[in-house]
């Protein structure tokens, strides 16, 4: 299982602007983590560090038995690609290829698992195909397989983004201000499909949120940062003025 460490992990930005300073976490495989705190406070950068997507200053991060590290240490190449493909990612602009359809943009979840010459020819197998269907399944949208993505709602891109994270196979999810740019219906439904994903399928979702309510109700523990620190941490219902 890919248990989540942070052991004294600081990230400090090539302009001298901090992202984290020392955080010490556990996050046990299996939870729902909710990351929450005002713009500025660091969320966006704990998430990223998670696959490598920011690089750490200082400590580590262990995700199952991978280790993340500064300088010379740092995860690259295979390794690196690895980690990735056991640690999807989804994002509040979606980052859907918009051009071409759905069950094409859900397949791309299956390059992880893919040789670069079967899609490049697009030739996938029966197996991809039925994954990336079944993904669609779960975030109930599979009537929209064959459109083009760019005429979906941005709530349906979520969770096309979603799906193709899921097809992909991961053992962790992380989502960056996923529902920061839906309205207040449309997020309920892309965070009980988190939640759904997490408590089904036993994926670790850990999920940053601009919004308390939000992280109260659909996550089983919230780690709050103010100024890159970890000022919070707990069951939803204990987190209050503190964050
Ligand atoms: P949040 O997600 O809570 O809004 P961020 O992790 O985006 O917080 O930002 C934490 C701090 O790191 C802020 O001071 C922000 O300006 C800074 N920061 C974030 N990304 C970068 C970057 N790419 N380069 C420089 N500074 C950054
Ligand atoms: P989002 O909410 O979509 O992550 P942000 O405005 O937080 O958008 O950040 C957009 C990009 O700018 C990110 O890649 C982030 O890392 C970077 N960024 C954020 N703050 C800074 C900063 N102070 N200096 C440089 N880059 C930054």
């Amino acid at each position: 299982a890919a248990d989540i460490r942070f052991n004294n992990v600081s990230v400090r930005y090539p302009n001298g602007f901090t992202g984290l300073t020392d955080v010490t976490l556990s996050i046990p495989a299996g939870q729902m983590v909710g990351i929450i705190g005002l713009s500025g406070a660091g969320k966006s950068t704990l998430v990223r560090t998670i696959n490598g997507l920011v690089p750490i200053s200082s400590g580590d991060i262990t995700v199952g038995d991978y280790t993340l590290a500064p300088g010379r240490r740092q995860l690259r190449g295979r390794a690196l690609r690895d980690l990735r493909s056991d640690v999807g990612m989804v994002f509040q602009s979606f980052n859907l290829a918009k051009r071409t359809t759905v069950i094409n943009n859900v397949l791309m979840g299956r390059l992880h698992h893919t040789p670069a010459w079967r899609s490049l020819l697009a030739a996938w197998e029966k197996d991809d195909v039925e994954l990336a269907m079944q993904a669609l399944e779960r975030v109930e949208i599979v009537s929209k397989a064959y459109e083009k993505a760019s005429s979906l709602s941005g709530g349906q891109q979520q969770r096309v983004a979603i799906a193709r994270t899921l097809a992909q196979q991961p053992k962790v999810i992380l989502a960056d201000e996923p529902v920061a740019s839906l309205d207040p219906p449309t997020s309920h439904v892309v965070m009980r499909d988190l939640q759904r994903i997490n408590a089904e399928l036993g994926i670790t979702v850990v999920v940053n949120l601009h919004f308390l309510d939000l992280a109260r109700r659909y996550c089983d523990r919230l780690i709050g940062l103010r100024s890159g620190t970890v000022v919070f941490d707990g069951p939803g219902a204990e987190a209050d003025e503190k964050v």
